[in-house]
This record gives C-alpha cells, sequence and structure tokens, in this order.
C-alpha cells in the first residue's frame, strides 16, 4: 500500500517497511535487535528510520538479516529509530528526531524525546554508529560526517560511497550524529550519516546495504564467506566536501535562484542562490558547491549547504528541487 506525494516532476510512492523481524525480537528496548558475536570487539549501530518517511535503511536492515550476516567479533545493533512514524509514511509526528539530540535533558516531551531518551543509554554504549537516510532530492550516495576528524577519516577509509561531505550539523537542533561522545574530539566513538539516494529509489537500499558491509568489513566482523561476496577493497578517488556555509532560513519566504541543484558548481564569489524574503543569499566564496537544496525551506531550517570541493572529482549536479510555492501538501515536511 502505497501512498503517494506529489513534487516537481516526481511522484515519490511511500510504501512502508516491513518491520516483522523487529517486532519478534526478544529485546529490551523496542524494535532494537542485538546480534552478539559474543566474542570481544567493535559495538556497532545500525540505525534506519530516524526519519519515518526514508524506509530505505530499514530495507537494508531487512536484507542484512535475509542474507544471514552475523557479526564475527564484537555486537551489531539494529535499531528502527522511529517506527511510529514510519508507519504513518511521515518524517516525525511533533519534532524531527533528528534534531533533539541536544535537549535530551529539557522539561519538554514528546514521542521523539521520549525515544531519544530510551534509545540514548543504548547509543552510549556503541563504538560506531551508521546513521541510514535518504532524501527527497535525487542524489548520488554520499557520507556526512559532522565536524570532527575521526568521522572523516573513517568516511574515507570506507570510501564506500565515495562522497564524503564534512558539515556543522544544524541550527534547528542536533543530529544523532553529533550527539555526546560521538561530536567530542577527544573520544574514540564515531557515527556517519549515510544519505543513501532517493527515498523511493530501489538503488538507496543498494547503496545503504553497500555502505553498511564496507563498514563491517573494515571493522573485521564479517566471516569469510560474507567479506568474499564483496569486491576487493581498492583505493578509488574519494570526493570530499568541506561545508563553508550552513543556510539557515531566516523569516522567508525562502525561494532558490534559479537553476540551483544539488552539487551544482557556482564559479563566481558572490553568486545569487536565493532570496530570503528581501535578503539576497550570495555564495560567500569562488567555486562553491551547493549541497541538498531543501524541499520546502521553513524558518529557522537549514536550506541548504555551501560546500568547497577540498579532494577528488566533483560530484555530478542532479535535479533541482522544488520551491515553496511548488509544494502544498502535510505530508511531504
Ligand atoms: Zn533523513
Amino acid at each position: 500500500m502505497g501512498r503517494a506525494v506529489h513534487g516537481e516532476g516526481a511522484r515519490i510512492v511511500f510504501r512502508p517497511p516491513d518491520l516483522t523481524f523487529f517486532v519478534t525480537a526478544r529485546t529490551d528496548v523496542p524494535h532494537v535487535l542485538r546480534l552478539d558475536s559474543g566474542r570481544p570487539g567493535p559495538r556497532v549501530g545500525l540505525v534506519a528510520l530516524v526519519h519515518g518517511n526514508e524506509p530505505a535503511g530499514a530495507r537494508a536492515l531487512g536484507r542484512l538479516l535475509e542474507l544471514g550476516v552475523r557479526p564475527v567479533r564484537g555486537a551489531l545493533v539494529l535499531i528502527l529509530a522511529h517506527p511510529e512514524a514510519a508507519a504513518r509514511g511521515v518524517r516525525f509526528l511533533e519534532r524531527d528526531l533528528n534534531r533533539v539530540w541536544d535537549r535530551l535533558d529539557e522539561p519538554a516531551d514528546g514521542p521523539e524525546l521520549r525515544r531519544a531518551r530510551r534509545l540514548r543509554p543504548l547509543l552510549a554504549e556503541l563504538d560506531v554508529v551508521l546513521d541510514l537516510h535518504t532524501s527527497r532530492v535525487a542524489t548520488p550516495p554520499f557520507l556526512l560526517t559532522g565536524p570532527t576528524d575521526k568521522a572523516a577519516a573513517l568516511a574515507r577509509v570506507l570510501a564506500t560511497p565515495p562522497i564524503v561531505v564534512r558539515d556543522h550539523g544544524h541550527a534547528a537542533g542536533r543530529r544523532l550524529i553529533d550527539w555526546g561522545p560521538f561530536a567530542d574530539p577527544a573520544r574514540p566513538e564515531t557515527a556517519l550519516l549515510l544519505e543513501a539516494g532517493r527515498h523511493d529509489d530501489p538503488a538507496s537500499v543498494d547503496a545503504a546495504l553497500s555502505c553498511i558491509l564496507a563498514l563491517l568489513r573494515h571493522l573485521a566482523m564479517l566471516d569469510a564467506e560474507t567479506a568474499s561476496w564483496l569486491p576487493p577493497p581498492r583505493p578509488r578517488p574519494v570526493s570530499v566536501l568541506e561545508v563553508t556555509r550552513t543556510v539557515t532560513v531566516d523569516r522567508g519566504p525562502f525561494v532558490f535562484a534559479r537553476g540551483i541543484r544539488h552539487f551544482a558548481l557556482l564559479p563566481a564569489a558572490g553568486t545569487l542562490v536565493a532570496r530570503d524574503g528581501p535578503r539576497p543569499v550570495r555564495t560567500p566564496h569562488d567555486d562553491c558547491v551547493v549541497i541538498l537544496p531543501a524541499h520546502r525551506p521553513r524558518p529557522g531550517r537549514t536550506a541548504m549547504r555551501l560546500a568547497r570541493l577540498v579532494e577528488g572529482p566533483l560530484p555530478a549536479a542532479t535535479e533541482v528541487t522544488v520551491t515553496p510555492a511548488q509544494t502544498k501538501g502535510r505530508s511531504a515536511r
């Protein structure tokens, strides 16, 4: 059963992922599955459905289980972060679960804060976390690292996918990958966020699974047979982009300039990229790369990131996103 969401030239059909393998799992936290090798080693969290309308990550976890992948050392913890939102096919119920991780000790309540607080002790036991997302914009898969060098180093060595974006999160609130020990450069715990592709593209599931397997191989957690399925690791050019400015919507309405595309390269500093109400938004430097222009930019939220390519080839630019005037309907928030 799918639910159609209309965007510019694209019709995205949301099909809820099959969550039965989690519902039947015996665990102390609902929708969390632990696969413990019984041997010492890294404790790795694979997180899906932080955004309920992004089922590809959950499908990748389902495939991982169907393939019979089990850790040969350490432990794997599979986490469906927001199954309630997923059941309704919405990004969140009250607030974005990927913007609350600096607010867990505030008195506020709600379904997202309750779930985040429930997951927190479990996340605190993990050494490495891979948080699986998809996007409304068509995009080649890429890894978001946050600001730490340890996350960027892990993303580079995985090189699966071979595009790495170093960024600084969002003004609207802290992401899971920027929470606690993951954001602390003095601690070894590391978290990455995969943008696996467009929400409804089957290739996004493949991209998520490839990234998971590359991570598990890197951590020597796969048995020899599973590792043999994978192409041998080989050096390949990795594109590294460093976000130089996170553009947050001030007053709005926020309208992108013509031709602003995801991964578009704007050669000249001062190029108009958008208008935020009466205020023009311009590129702060030469050779500025636009990253994930928002589907529906709203005051206080990230409209896009602007970045500098610091290494490797420029990823191919993809389809322009939609502007506020073109988007109506509550399902696509
Ligand atoms: Zn997401």
